[in-house]
């Protein structure tokens, strides 16, 4: 059968990896065909995911700050929440990027297909849209497909008062009690959102410690804020049924400190995501996928199949929208001939929670694990004057350093801002600098970015300065 389309680039999937992967791909003069299964460019991140979860957290940290400016003399009433105007500033702040992708993507010709696309053979894919099945056949594939919420089994997932997190960030109504499933990054801030707009909340996590994979210590912060806003948070705790009923969703639990069964107005099931890699023929294009649906890939994003490249959710974790894009622009390039490969030493996390949460490198549970000489300078935001005065001195700012070295090889953050903080050390790993690099470098004062540096005077056993 001839092809209806033949292009250079075939990029499969417009998530950050895959619109990334398509600009780059067009603006080193391939021809480039961008597929995505639905009409808005941006993939989970842009429409289900990183951007709106923000916005929505944008007016949760609004609603908070109003409630304790009365600290500092200022009070407000209580909040009248407008549901269906904040959905519309949402979804605002959603269009304006995505349209502006749509944008970006005419400016640049690339040549943008809406369907499902699914390989038929190795430089074959067919694309099946509500225009028309059309076969358009490549030079180079780069498969970005991501990834889709994980259905834990046990839940009426029928009931909508069982959500995923794209439910969630619908805002179909404030539940009066809301059961989040999983105390990961994505539930600890739907959470976030959710107790700020009124719902009385409980979080289960099945781990010891919420946010698991960050140290224990920077999630103490968050843990004893939640406790005080009234979160019931239950660790070692797994869902045992649940089940639907004229009072909402009945959930009962297991574990050493279960709580009762009860009953909950709606439920978020946040447990992780599942790459989307088996969904796409790929054996039909002779591509390696996993049980779980990962699609291996080398150090240049390329697959057992020389010419398809993989990048984003679907290679592997951390799934975060700044590695997806990063792979993006790798893949692209070597599609188009240039030497390149993954240099990057490390990809930061960060939690939007309040406080945020942030970390990046090596953590000291790691480096414990690992039997690794390390050494910590931390600087409690106690002493900054910066966090005194935003009233939010809970926070600290650690790095990790090779003892052998000196150099920092790692970070973790709490705070307000922590998330924006975190940046300047990803950059220091980068260019592997020393404490003394890191100490002597004069930040602005009086900002919370003073405690990168404190915390490496801090190691060096330098600091002089407090406030
Ligand atoms: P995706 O964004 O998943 O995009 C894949 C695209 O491929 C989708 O548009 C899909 O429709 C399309 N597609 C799939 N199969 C086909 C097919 N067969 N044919 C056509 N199209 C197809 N990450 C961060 O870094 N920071 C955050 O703050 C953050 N917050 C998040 C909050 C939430 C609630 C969620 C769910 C995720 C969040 N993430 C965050 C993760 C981030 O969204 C993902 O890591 C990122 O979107 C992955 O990008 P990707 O390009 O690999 O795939």
């Amino acid at each position: 059968r001839q092809a209806d389309i033949e292009c250079q680039v075939l990029v499969l999937g417009a998530g950050p990896g895959g619109y990334t992967a398509a600009f780059r791909s067009a603006d080193l003069g391939q021809d480039t065909v961008l597929v995505e299964r639905y009409p808005s460019l941006g993939g989970v991140c842009l429409n289900v995911g990183c951007i709106p979860s923000k916005a929505l957290l944008h007016a949760a940290a609004v609603i908070d700050e109003a409630a304790h400016a009365s600290e500092y003399g200022v009070s407000f009433g209580a909040p009248k929440i407008e549901l269906d105007a904040l959905r519309v500033y949402k979804d605002k702040v959603v269009g304006q990027l995505t349209k502006g992708l749509a944008g970006m993507a005419r400016q640049r010709r690339v040549r943008v297909l809406q369907g499902i696309g699914k390989f038929v053979s190795p430089h074959e894919v067919e694309v099946v849209g509500e225009d028309g099945t059309r076969l358009v056949r490549f030079a180079h594939c780069i498969i970005a497909a991501g990834s889709q919420p994980v259905k834990l089994p046990g839940f009426p997932w029928d009931d909508p008062r069982v959500m995923d997190s794209t439910d969630a960030l619908t805002l179909a109504e404030i539940p009066k009690k809301l059961l989040v499933v999983g105390g990961g990054i994505i539930g600890l801030e739907m959470a976030t959102v959710y107790r700020a707009l009124g719902s009385e909340v409980t979080v289960v996590e099945l781990m010891d410690q919420l946010m698991p994979g960050a140290d224990p210590d920077l999630v103490k912060p968050l843990a004893d804020r939640l406790k005080k806003q009234g979160v019931a948070v239950h660790l070692k705790v797994r869902t045992a049924g649940a089940r639907a009923g004229k009072k909402g969703i009945e959930v009962s639990f297991e574990g050493e400190n279960a709580p009762q069964a009860q009953w909950f107005d709606r439920v978020l099931v946040s447990v992780g995501r599942a790459p989307n890699g088996g969904k796409l023929d790929a054996d039909k294009a002779g591509v390696q996928v996993t049980e779980r649906g990962f699609i291996p890939v080398d150090r240049q994003m390329r697959t057992n199949v020389p010419h398809i490249f993989a990048i984003g959710d679907l290679v592997g974790q951390p799934m975060l929208a700044h590695k997806a894009t990063h792979e993006g622009k790798l893949a692209a390039e070597v599609a188009a001939g240039e030497k390149r490969e993954w240099v990057a030493r490390v990809i930061p996390s960060v939690a939007y929670t309040d406080p945020e949460i942030a970390w990046v490198g090596v953590t000291e549970t790691e480096a414990k694990a690992k039997g690794l000489q390390v050494g910590v300078g931390k600087f409690p935001w106690a002493a900054s004057g910066r966090a005194i005065g935003l009233g939010r001195t809970e926070g600290f700012t650690k790095l990790i350093f090779d003892e052998a070295t000196h150099r920092v090889i790692g970070a973790g953050i709490v705070g307000p801002h922590a998330g924006d903080l975190i940046a300047e050390v990803a950059l220091a790993i980068e260019m592997g600098c020393e404490a003394g690099d890191i100490g002597h470098t004069i930040h602005p004062h009086p900002t919370l970015s003073e405690s990168v540096g404190m915390a490496a005077e801090a190691y060096e056993g330098t600091i002089t300065d407090l406030y």
